[in-house]
């Protein structure tokens, strides 16, 4: 393989060979391959695109870069997890997860940290004191052997090469493409092993997805991938215009999952996607009809199974959920009213992800601390009817009390109104089945 014609072949938008990808991904992994090279080659690749022969060699030699765990056990339940492609408030894996394993599912769960606007479902994790997110392979297969699932953060082992490209793509203008989002996302998720994924594909102002069309597209590229690599798949692509329930930032969307794990969360949006999907994973996983599925999974939330399956996941994983439960809330607390009366049209989620971010939410640089008590409490939604003066939104702030004027700002203009009642909106867009 020499990679100066490869890329030459792959400018000019000629099909790669199998082996010339697997190849290369192995070289570049190795540090034989120069940043220079893999950097012009991911950027024919978003200029030119790949075909689904090329995207599947792409993705099955970055997964094989690292360690793949095998769930092959036949005595023990099957394995699902889902991955979601990122949104505000996106809290949806701390009840999804446990509520499929109150199914009878096994849950391998490796998430990420946030980079970003907001932290990711580690972050949130570890905003519970104690709970060690950072758990080897043989560690994690027995916390999902022992309780029924474990949400842990993603390891060196686990697609390196994909750890590799994507801070290169990052930095080089060459995240937004199909193939290489498909094969970054299912290299790891399909190295992690469950034998059923299910994918989150938001759409709209505050997801990576802008458009229903590249939100489809995407959705329909991962459940092919997953397919072809012997996995079963689905995938719904949900709104991601308003944020997820009412909470953005760390230990304030802890609190909002375990009210919608406790049953008493009106967050509709979270409790009724969390629903879907990991009836999503049961019916799949175990091969029963969605229906029966749903049934199953609302049964498991109300009668608490969920919240067990939870709480017992983050004591195995050393964290204190009463410490958490009785911790002191943020420093400063600011209340911003509503200076107007009217119907909330929308509210714009990349607005309340930025008004988090300035109050110390997210991070910049994967070396930033988060502030795990900072965000943002929305108290209106979509739909509601607001009086002049009622409260909008709580921002919660440590270190950073100089920037509650413009977190106030952002949330002003995230609130949109209307004089009249907003259509109703779908919380599921469409579904890839
Ligand atoms: N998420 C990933 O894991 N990889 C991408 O390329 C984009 C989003």
């Amino acid at each position: 393989m020499i990679v100066k014609l490869l890329l030459d072949a792959k400018r000019e938008g000629r099909e790669l060979a199998e082996g010339d990808i697997r190849g290369l991904v192995a070289a570049y992994t190795r540090g034989d391959v120069p940043d220079y090279q893999m950097a012009a080659f991911a950027m024919a690749v978003c200029c030119k695109g790949m075909t689904q022969a090329e995207t599947h060699a792409l993705t099955d030699a970055m997964r094989l870069s690292g360690a793949c765990l095998d769930w092959n056990e036949p005595d023990l339940p099957p394995t699902a997890d889902k991955h979601s492609t990122g949104g505000v408030g996106d809290k949806l894996s701390l009840v999804i997860q446990p509520l499929a394993a109150a199914c009878g599912l096994r849950v391998p769960s490796l998430a990420g940290r946030g980079l970003g606007l907001t932290g990711g479902t580690v972050d949130k994790l570890e905003s519970i004191p104690g709970y060690n997110a950072s758990l080897s392979l043989a560690e994690f297969k027995n916390v999902v052997n022992s309780c029924g699932v474990s949400i842990a953060a993603q390891t060196a082992e686990i697609a390196p090469a994909d750890k590799k490209l994507y801070a290169l793509r990052d930095v080089t203008g060459t995240v937004p493409s199909n193939p290489l989002i498909v094969a970054s996302i299912l290299s790891k998720k399909l190295a992690e092993g469950a034998g059923t994924l299910v994918f989150d594909v938001k759409c709209g102002a505050g997801a990576f997805m802008k458009t229903r069309e590249d939100a489809e597209a995407l959705a329909r590229a991962l459940v092919a991938g997953a397919r072809s690599a012997g996995r079963k798949a689905a995938a719904l692509v949900t709104a991601m215009d308003d944020p997820l329930g009412f909470a953005v930032g760390n230990a304030l969307e802890v609190d909002e999952a375990l009210d919608v794990l406790q049953c008493r969360s009106n967050a509709s949006n979270v409790v009724e996607l969390s629903i879907e999907f990991a009836a999503r994973m049961v019916s799949l996983a175990r091969d029963v009809p969605l229906v029966a599925a749903l049934e199953e999974c609302r049964e498991r939330l109300a009668d608490g199974s969920a919240a067990t399956r939870f709480a017992a996941m983050v004591e195995r994983q050393g964290g204190d959920l009463a410490a958490f439960r009785t911790r002191p809330q943020a420093r400063h607390v600011r209340e911003i009213f509503a200076a107007r009366g009217g119907y909330v049209a929308a509210i714009d989620s990349a607005a309340v992800a930025r008004a988090a971010f300035v109050l110390g939410a997210g991070r910049a640089k994967s070396t930033d601390a988060l502030d795990f008590e900072a965000g943002v409490v929305l108290a209106v939604r979509r739909g509601d009817k607001v009086e002049p003066g009622a409260l909008l939104a709580r921002l919660h702030a440590n270190d950073r009390p100089e920037a509650l004027e413009a977190a106030s700002a952002e949330i002003f203009s995230a609130v949109k109104w209307s004089d009249s009642p907003p259509p109703i909106s779908a919380f599921i867009l469409s579904s890839v089945n």
